[in-house]
């Protein structure tokens, strides 16, 4: 039986039509919340009907506190919040073999749907010229642990990225140009958890090789000053609104990427503490949510 981890975000997943419904505490949000939350249990449903060992599923959108577990399969695990290491955020992949991702984006600096590299505040992440996406740096980062990249659900061109960058990987895209109105996001997931359980049997999809080293270009969409104040304090190159990073391969370009991204020094020596303080956040956001849904009278139960 093979054990699969799920990263799930949010901005390529069914509910997710705008930015303020990636944003932390909206209406629109909400309500993505709760979407994401289908399209999760569609795919951990259909992975488990086929056969598949234990499906971990990391929410891994800004608090990583937007799933609600109790309306998933309870035959998946599912995993809040944020971890320190061995993998940054994610933690330690445990026996996983294959990695999917659900609900994901293009890369920073290209016009797919809410296209970000981690963050919004980088206009772009370029290694040898070639805009970087998320993908290949989970991809990476998952690589000294042995799991393969089967499969990637999010807009075309991000679809179009993950399958440049990762060579045999399934993809299946949601089109969002035509807006939620016409979209049938009962009919949508029902295909996406079919290709999901499909990538199961995906043989030509293989470890991503962390060939190095990689010097990468980080472009700070709010100008020189920023990027002068990261590059001064983790002592980077910088050059207008670039600073340059060299990474001994792609999943320590990803470690130091969060790094740069999400800490200063002092916070990183502290990163335990400040991560218990992020996911209480996160907890409590969703807890909001929650009581937004009911009021809106689309929970049911308490929990
Ligand atoms: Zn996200």
């Amino acid at each position: 039986m093979t054990e699969i981890l799920i990263l799930a975000d949010i901005e390529g997943s069914s509910g997710c039509w705008s930015y303020a419904a990636s944003a932390f505490k909206t209406g629109q949000w909400a309500r993505a919340c709760l979407e994401m939350t289908r399209d999760v249990d569609a795919v951990a449903r259909a992975l488990c009907d086929r056969g598949a060992g234990r499906v971990v599923i990391q929410d891994f959108h800004r608090t990583g506190y937007n799933l609600l577990p109790e309306l998933i399969d309870r035959r998946a695990v599912v995993r809040s919040g944020y971890r320190v290491g061995p993998v940054p955020g994610m933690g330690d992949p445990g026996d996983s073999r294959l990695v999917m991702m659900l609900g994901m984006h293009a890369a920073s600096g290209t016009p797919g749907f809410l296209a970000h590299t981690l963050t919004s505040r980088l206009e772009a992440v370029l290694v040898e010229g070639r805009h970087v996406a998320e993908a290949e740096l989970f991809a990476a980062a998952l690589a000294p642990y042995g799991l393969r990249p089967v499969f990637f659900s999010g807009c075309p061109l991000a679809c179009r990225q993950a399958a440049a960058a990762l060579p045999g990987i399934a993809t299946f895209a949601i089109d969002k140009e035509q807006g939620p109105v016409r979209f049938d996001a009962s009919a949508w997931r029902r295909q996406l958890a079919g290709a999901a359980a499909d990538a199961l049997d995906l043989p030509q999809a293989a470890v991503y090789h962390l060939a190095g080293p990689v010097r990468a270009e980080i472009v700070f969409r709010r100008g020189a000053p920023e990027a002068r104040r990261v590059a001064a304090r983790w002592k980077l190159d910088c050059r207008g609104s670039s600073v340059f990073l060299e990474a001994s391969h792609m999943a320590d370009l990803y470690r130091r990427l969060v790094q740069v991204c999400y800490l200063t020094p002092v916070a990183k020596a502290l990163a335990p503490l400040a991560i218990r303080l992020a996911n209480l956040k996160g907890r409590l956001g969703l807890g909001w949510v929650r009581r937004r849904l009911r009021g809106w009278g689309q929970l049911s139960y308490r929990s």
